[in-house]
């Protein structure tokens, strides 16, 4: 079990490498500091609804030691942002799917744009396409064929990269490895080249864990495609709370954490894209009311409420 754990933190590790944004302590000007200084405050109302990070035994920050970051320290990062000429998100199913596989990619496309505020673009499906020999490989008890994530990040979607892409992630029902010692990945993405590829192969609603997600492999779809395009807008992993935005070591932890970002996260986050808090929890909330989901629904609406309190006593 601890080897199979060990294995599959570093798996992750592979697949979720951040980044380093430029080291640059500019100033902000003072239209910025303006800015920030609100959401310092707007932070601060939503904190009730988040739990302090609690480490349990095999957990990401059990193996790795990581500082966080806060909302100042991000500002202060010189973060990648989108740029008028790169800010959509294109997201690309590669092979075939079930009903429930294209409904979790649909709605995943319509949740980013609630998230991020950014236009999200869900692609056609197109097929996998010919994988040369040494980039695929059949795991022997199940013949089941894997496919190396090279193929993906270096053959197939530069290639299909648009220039007005803030990121091209692609989804693939395929099982994917990163390389001959691994048994298997969840996802791999490379920032620079501003492509991902994950695989939903693994994230199916085989079991209800202690949260009884009915909706299981939506639910998860939605936290990596948002825990990965916060990397690519240079967000680091957060500590500080029980966050979308913290590492994960296996999918039991995954399934522990919020569908949103924690206070400091979502500070980041409304300032890189000129997010309004109260729009963006309310347009969150407005998708789990289409969706049926009206508990997730509750909490935004309530956020959106804390915010617009803090706003009318300042
Ligand atoms: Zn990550
Ligand atoms: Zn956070």
């Amino acid at each position: 079990m601890k080897a199979s754990i060990v294995l599959l933190f570093a798996l992750l590790a592979a697949g979720c490498s951040l980044q380093e944004p430029l080291a640059d302590n500019a100033n902000l000007p003072a239209k910025e500091d303006k800015r920030s200084e609100r959401l310092s405050r707007q932070k601060e109302a939503v904190v009730r609804f988040f739990r302090p990070m609690a480490v349990q035994e095999g957990d990401w920050l059990d193996t790795q030691k990581e500082p966080g970051e806060t909302f100042e320290e991000y500002l202060a990062s010189n973060p990648t942002l989108p740029t008028p000429a790169r800010r959509t998100i294109y997201i690309q199913p590669i092979g075939k799917f079930t009903g429930e596989q294209k409904r979790a990619m649909a709605l995943t496309a319509e949740y980013m744009k609630a998230f991020y505020n950014l236009p999200v673009k869900l692609n056609a499906e197109i097929p996998l396409g010919n994988v040369p020999p040494d980039k695929q490989r059949k795991i022997e008890y199940k013949n089941n064929l894997q496919i190396r994530t090279a193929y993906f990040l270096d053959d197939l979607l530069p290639k299909l990269l648009p220039n007005d892409a803030a990121a091209l992630i692609a989804f693939t029902n395929y099982d994917l490895y990163p390389g001959d010692t691994w048994s298997f990945v969840f996802g791999q993405a490379t920032f620079s080249e501003r492509v991902g590829v994950y695989s939903l192969y693994r994230l199916s609603n085989i079991a209800f864990g202690r949260d009884n997600d009915k909706d299981r492999l939506l639910t998860r779809a939605l936290k990596i495609a948002m825990h990965e395009t916060g990397h690519m807008f240079s967000m680091k992993h957060c500590t500080k709370y029980e966050c979308l935005m913290s590492g994960t070591n296996h999918l039991d932890e995954t399934d522990r954490r919020p569908l949103d970002d924690c206070p400091e996260c979502m500070a980041k986050l409304a300032w890189a894209m000129h997010y309004d808090p109260v729009e963006r929890y309310n347009a969150l909330a407005a998708f789990w009311e289409k969706n049926g989901r009206a508990a997730e629904a509750k909490i935004f609406r309530e956020k959106a409420k804390a915010v617009k309190g803090v706003e009318a006593a300042s």
